[in-house]
């Protein structure tokens, strides 16, 4: 089977796994593993290890200690101890404990973290990749007459979804309809379709849903997803017709049910917010 291959969270770049860097990467306030080519690993070592320089454990209104505790049980996780460190850190406290992750990152310059993720298989160039790095995307299959979920690598997703994108532009109203219940599926609700709107008007919307997924700014989850909260709650109640639908990651997020105050106002027979 080809090797897998990890694209560079700087360039983008697709490698092969052999050639890829895992370096711990800070998202929010905790460390993650984080995949570079080795042109762009350097960079980000540096970048890690000068974040953690800047930390302050003295300082109480900070949480500092999160992207610290992160970061070793990360490595720790990955198979580097601070305990082989030889010579140990210097420091007490809280400074050795920096001293050790600063350390350990120094290493990262020579030795390499494995990248222990799962893999998921590239429909279009049938090379896996790991499954954090996978597009989930919609592909229109002629012998189902639907559009069905598939996956792409970094390098393959831009040309499948313009093939998406022509059949959408090529059909009528079946292929509108499908590509909204796919969304669905995908707990991304087009409201425009479920309520039952023509189909013209829906299909500017999954252009732009379809936009969001070439642009990376909207990410569909590996597995489908079932839209909890359909299931949980009955739609809000809407008195007045609703604005043109926010862009697709808005509209992904479940709708946020009526204050009491839009309530009190409804039961008066008072519309809008
Ligand atoms: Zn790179
Ligand atoms: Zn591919």
């Amino acid at each position: 089977m080809t090797e897998r291959h990890v694209q560079c969270s700087t360039c983008g770049v697709l490698r092969p796994d052999s050639e890829s860097h895992d370096i711990p990467t800070l998202a929010g306030e905790q460390y993650v593993d984080g995949y570079y080519c080795s042109a762009h690993a350097g960079a980000a070592l540096d970048a890690a290890q000068a974040h953690l320089a800047a930390l302050d454990f003295e300082d109480d209104t900070r949480d500092d200690m999160m992207p610290l505790v992160s970061l070793h049980a990360l490595v720790r996780a990955r198979g580097l101890m601070s305990e082989t460190l030889d010579p140990p850190a210097p420091g007490v406290g809280m400074e050795r404990v920096r001293n050790e992750a600063l350390a350990l990152l120094e290493l990262l310059r020579h030795t390499r973290l494995p990248i222990v993720e799962p893999s998921a298989l590239c429909s279009g160039c049938y090379r896996p990749v790991p499954a954090s790095q996978v597009r989930v995307i919609p592909w229109f299959n002629d012998d189902l007459c639907d559009f069905v979920t598939t996956f792409r690598c970094g390098d393959c997703v831009t040309d499948s979804l313009a093939d998406t994108r022509a059949r959408l532009t090529a059909g009528g109203p079946h292929e509108i309809g499908r590509l909204a219940e796919f969304f669905q599926r995908h707990a991304i609700t087009i409201h425009e379709h479920r309520r039952g709107d023509p189909p013209e008007a829906v299909r500017p919307l999954l252009e732009l849903t379809l936009d969001h997924l070439v642009r990376g700014t909207l990410k569909l989850q590996l597995g489908e997803t079932v839209p909890l909260n359909d299931v949980l709650s009955a739609p809000p109640p809407t008195t007045s017709p609703e604005p043109a639908a926010p862009p697709p990651p808005a509209a992904a997020e479940p709708r946020p049910a009526p204050s009491l105050w839009q309530r009190i106002r409804r039961a008066f027979g008072r519309t809008g917010d």
